[in-house]
């Protein structure tokens, strides 16, 4: 296991654990920018469990062909199970452990926001055709998909779950509020947003934003907001209005 960040006491600690293939692919594009920093100042850690490190035999197998028959070959429930047991050390029962999958429901707001209230994550990412059906069982494995396509493994899905998770944190956006305010949040999507030049190839920023009427201006955002949301998400329009009605 390696330690890719520093804990300070003093700070809510955020840790995910992953157990993986390709430990080498983490923390990829996280140990950069906002979530890099992060890292750095012990807001949250990653430790990576190797998933080869139990394998079979000399030559550290973790798979084999389906029973069945077919195309492809399915990760071992044995191996899966040892490096799971790894990820679990210390930790309690109810911990969370996600295993990517296409078959699982959609990571969104709310489940990162879960996550993120939550001190430790077990993530487990897949390779080739996914885990054999008992491990993810016995395990209780809680099935996430980032979407509706197919990936070759589960990495980039642990990477765009563990960002969304890390931006909530407190003290990683410069701006504590600033996640408030996106997408999902509010249950709407975002207004538009613009920034200087004020005109700009002859198109000016809406009048209202640089009037300085912080009522009018908010007023505004909402009715985009609003807007956006009614003809892009149907779906997101209903749920929003639905909680809207109940207030
Ligand atoms: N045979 C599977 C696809 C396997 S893809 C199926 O038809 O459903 C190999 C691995 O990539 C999976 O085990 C999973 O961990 C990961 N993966 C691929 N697409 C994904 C997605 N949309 N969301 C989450 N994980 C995904």
């Amino acid at each position: 296991m390696t330690d890719a960040g520093k804990r300070r006491p003093d700070e809510p600690c955020w840790r995910v654990r992953v157990c993986t293939l390709f430990p080498e692919m983490f923390p990829g594009p996280l140990g950069q920018s906002l979530a890099g920093k992060a890292l750095g100042k012990g807001i949250w850690s990653l430790e990576l469990i190797d998933i080869r490190d139990y394998g079979i035999g000399r030559h550290r197998v973790v798979d084999d062909t389906p029973f069945g028959g077919g195309p492809g070959m399915v990760m071992r429930p044995d191996v899966m199970d040892a490096a799971i047991s790894a990820a679990m050390a210390g930790l309690g029962d109810d911990t969370p452990k996600l295993y990517f999958s296409p078959r699982g429901k959609k990571l969104d707001q709310n489940l990162a926001q879960e996550l993120a209230s939550t001190p430790d994550v077990v993530m487990i990412a897949g390779r080739y055709e996914g885990l054999d059906q008992r491990v993810i069982d016995h395990a209780g494995l809680t099935e996430v998909s980032i979407g509706d396509y197919v990936l070759s493994g589960g990495e980039l899905p642990a990477l765009v779950a563990i960002d969304a998770v890390v931006r909530l944190l407190p003290g990683v956006m410069g701006n504590a509020e600033a996640h408030e305010e996106d997408s999902f949040s509010t249950g709407l999507l975002e207004h538009p947003l613009y920034t200087q030049p004020r005109e700009w190839k002859g198109l000016e920023v809406p009048s209202v934003l640089t009037g300085g009427n912080h009522k009018a201006i908010a007023d505004w955002r909402l009715q985009e907001a609003k807007s956006v949301t009614r003809t892009r998400r149907p779906d997101l329009w209903q749920r929003w209005q639905k909680s809207e009605d109940k207030k």
